[in-house]
């Protein structure tokens, strides 16, 4: 099996080129090599029993998103968030907050959970060379009642569960819609988070707004022509690939 984890029943006859080999920091930006590095800090957890009772598989799948969590708090990589992703009853995706270890303000847990998941599933695709079956970008068809204004569109991380220790903020809620994922698990509420000093919910609360009374400011339709010019470039593309 060469370890392959993607998502395809071709046993010895996998071609995809696997994690290890996307290790190259001549090909790998920053960003994923600081995944790569949430990946390795955790190997010394032990994979989930397949025998299991379900129930009992999501609370070790919320327990080690706590303990990704407290990882981050205890070696001053950022807040107290881990997440998991979970698929087939195993564990394909790792991340925590690192925030204040790369000083990138939206290096959250969800974010890094997705970012090593879809790498894990889809390796070719971090070098754009790989729509094809089994892949995450594999095209599959809108689901019958769906409001997708197209027929089909990749198939992402359809099938998946996330565990979080914590309530998402919006943009990694906005995430795991971009990432197709069946089931949300969150433990601690905005609430409870909002106890211990992050500031999460107004941004829940600021979305409902019309744009002109958001926090920040925005100026709306601002060269909207220029814009569009960018969205005839997809339109007009014969080959273009809904995701
Ligand atoms: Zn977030």
């Amino acid at each position: 099996m060469n370890g392959c984890t993607c998502n395809t029943p071709h046993g010895a006859e996998c071609d995809h080129t696997h994690r290890d080999e996307l290790l190259d920091p001549g090909r790998r930006m920053f960003m994923a090599s600081a995944v790569a590095a949430g990946a390795a800090a955790t190997v010394g957890f032990s994979s989930i029993s397949a025998v299991a009772a379900p129930s009992e598989d999501k609370k070790k799948f919320m327990e080690e998103a706590t303990r990704l969590a407290i990882e981050s708090v205890e070696k001053g990589w950022g807040g107290p968030f881990g997440a998991v992703i979970v698929k087939d009853g195993e564990i394909i995706g790792r991340g925590q907050n690192r925030v204040l270890l790369t000083g990138v303000p939206v290096f959250h847990a969800e974010i890094t959970a997705i970012i090593d998941a879809s790498t894990r599933l889809n390796p070719k695709a971090l070098l754009g060379s790989d729509y094809g079956a089994g892949t995450i970008l594999e095209m599959i068809p809108r689901e019958e009642g769906s409001p997708d204004p197209v027929p089909e569109r990749a198939r992402m991380l359809k099938g998946c569960e996330i565990y979080i220790n914590g309530a998402p903020c919006p943009m990694c809620m906005s995430a795991i819609y971009w990432s197709r994922i069946d089931h949300l698990y969150f433990a601690a509420s905005l609430k409870d988070t909002s106890a211990i000093g992050f500031d999460d919910a107004f941004q829940y609360e600021d979305f409902a707004k019309p744009w002109t009374e958001r926090r920040i400011a925005v100026t709306e339709g601002f060269e909207r022509d220029t814009g569009l010019k960018a969205y005839e470039a997809w339109m007009n593309k014969q080959d273009r690939h809904p995701y």
